[in-house]
């Protein structure tokens, strides 16, 4: 019998698991919810609000659902590529002309941006050799775990220094002078996360004519596309680094600028040498998401694809991301213009930025004025209101102070 297999003392498979820290920002989102006072602000979590502190459904993405349900007429499977015509209707909004015209860029639908991260990373790993990835010191929590899984080597780099509020760009770039050719380095394409502070387009052209000199491969996080200083903007850096590399990634996500982050809807591109190649790692990609996701999930980028494939939606979309950002854009410029230590904010693109405090100021901001930001300092923009900008500034500026 099955019992005189097991071992008294042998413990079952399940119990040798560790127990896991959870998620702080998950954690953080919990205690702002359980918080009475009714001037709370909850500035951690990373999702887009309007003034009314609701994350909408877009319009255009209502009107698309509702054509979706009148006109779709099968469920069927699509391949591991997902919705072929939702990546090629993206290709273009990502990269410009240079997409349009190129048969060296491919691409396929992934669950949402992290599931492009963790494709591509998949497929260095795939790829055999001893790449490795520079990235850049603070980043996004999330990239070690989800490229770091595929057994990709990180390579760390000074990126931004929170107590001067800059940009570490020398540093970074002394740092990239150690990388080998083939070696990737991970860019936000726009709007940073977790500091706001991206590059300024001098400093991605004098990026590009690294990667180009030293045989780099950029690795792009768009996630943010629009959200910054507008769709084209946003791009510029990724253009100019893609066009330069040999080879490039750009992993895109669609979850904020079209605001279907639970739908998981993003996709992942490649550059390769040739348009041989392309197909190749084409082929390649189908392979790897066969065994993590088999297929993507369709109702997020079958809303993008009826989007951009409907003029009027188009414009609509394209109108409502103008709104959001002109409220990102105006709440930075309030907090800036509030104190001067705050002018950095409104230099800053996208949802966050990082305050300068300690994790000590952060839980007293909690505690004594219901203001719930992470411990890194990072706060959403976009979790503010005109009601209350004033009252987080001040309670932030006097923390500065002390
Ligand atoms: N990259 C960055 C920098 C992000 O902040 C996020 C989402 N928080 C993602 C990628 C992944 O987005 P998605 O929800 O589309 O997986």
């Amino acid at each position: 019998m099955t019992e005189n297999f097991l071992l008294a003392d042998e413990p079952r498979l399940f119990d040798r698991l560790e127990a896991q820290a959870s998620d702080s920002l998950l954690a953080l989102i919990g205690l702002a919810k359980a918080d009475t006072r009714p001037e709370k602000i909850d500035v951690g979590v990373g999702v887009y609000r309007d003034a009314a502190g609701a994350t909408p459904i877009l319009r255009a993405v209502k009107a698309a659902e509702k054509v979706l349900i009148e006109t779709q007429e099968t469920k069927s499977y699509l391949g591991s590529e997902g919705d072929a015509r939702f990546v090629e209707l993206i290709k273009p909004i990502v990269f410009g002309g240079l997409g349009a015209r190129s048969d060296r860029i491919v691409g396929v639908q992934t669950p949402g941006g992290c599931g492009a991260l963790r494709l591509g990373a998949e497929l260095i790993k795939a790829a055999g050799g001893n790449s490795r990835i520079f990235v850049g010191q603070p980043t996004w929590p999330n990239h070690v775990p989800l490229i770091g899984a595929a057994g990709v080597e990180f390579v760390a780099h000074p990126y931004y220094d929170k107590e001067t509020r800059t940009v570490l760009f020398d540093e970074m770039i002394e740092a990239l002078k150690g990388a080998r050719a083939g070696d990737l380095v991970l860019v936000h394409g726009c709007c940073h996360n977790p500091t706001g502070a991206d590059l300024s387009l001098n400093q991605w052209r004098e990026l590009a004519d690294l990667i180009a000199e030293r045989g780099l491969l950029p690795y792009v996080d768009l996630a943010y596309q629009g959200l910054g200083n507008g769709l084209e903007d946003d791009a510029a850096g990724t253009r100019l680094v893609v066009e330069a590399a040999e080879q490039a990634l750009v992993a895109q996500s669609c979850d904020k600028n079209f605001g279907l982050y639970r739908e998981r809807t993003g996709a992942l591109f490649i550059k390769a040498s040739s348009a041989e190649q392309a197909q190749v790692a084409f082929g390649n990609l189908l392979g790897l998401a066969r065994t993590m996701w088999s297929m993507p999930p369709d109702h997020g980028a079958a809303i993008v694809r009826t989007i951009l494939e409907t003029e009027e939606l188009e414009a609509d979309w394209r109108a409502e991301l103008k709104e959001m950002l002109t409220r990102i854009r105006s709440l930075r410029a309030r907090l800036a213009a509030y104190d001067e230590r705050l002018a950095f904010i409104d230099e800053q693109n996208g949802m966050f930025s990082m305050l300068p405090l300690t994790p000590e100021a952060v839980v007293e901001l909690r505690a004594s004025h219901g203001i719930y930001m992470a411990n890194s300092g990072r706060f959403n923009v976009a979790g503010l209101s005109d009601d209350n900008v004033d009252y987080f500034a001040a309670a932030v500026v006097a923390k500065l102070d002390g």
